[in-house]
């Protein structure tokens, strides 16, 4: 996907700041940041988003760089939240395949429908 922007950022193409690098995943600051920690990781390979036949070993290529990018910004031991906004209804804008990691403060604890 040549004008997919995390595909770009994944190519070195756009400036970002990179949490965590290795040949099948990037973790990157999120541009508009939510929580105090906010980091985006994604495949560098694209899927549209989970359900777009993601293979198995690239989605656990994706959470175990979780567990990495979590230790790296300081909050594998107070908690953090992972979100994968999925289609529509998730609000998903960027349509490339990415688990947002918050955290760095108390999360709110609610995750039911919107007003
Ligand atoms: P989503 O709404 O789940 O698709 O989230 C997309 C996320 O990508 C948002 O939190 C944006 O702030 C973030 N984003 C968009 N462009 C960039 C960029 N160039 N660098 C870093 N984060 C970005």
């Amino acid at each position: 996907m040549s004008d997919c922007i995390f595909c770009r950022i994944a190519r070195g193409e756009i400036p970002t700041t990179v949490v965590y690098e290795d040949d099948d995943v990037i973790a990157f600051e999120d541009v508009n940041p939510q929580m105090p920690v906010h980091t985006l990781i994604i495949p560098k390979q694209h899927y549209a988003h989970i359900g777009d036949d993601v293979p198995s070993e690239v989605l656990g290529k994706v959470f175990s760089a979780v567990k990495t990018v979590a230790a790296l910004k300081g909050v594998e031991q107070t908690g953090y939240r992972i979100i994968a906004n999925t289609g529509k209804d998730a609000c998903q804008t960027v349509h490339h395949l990415h688990v947002h990691l918050l955290g760095g403060a108390r999360l709110p604890l609610g995750m039911g429908p919107a007003d």
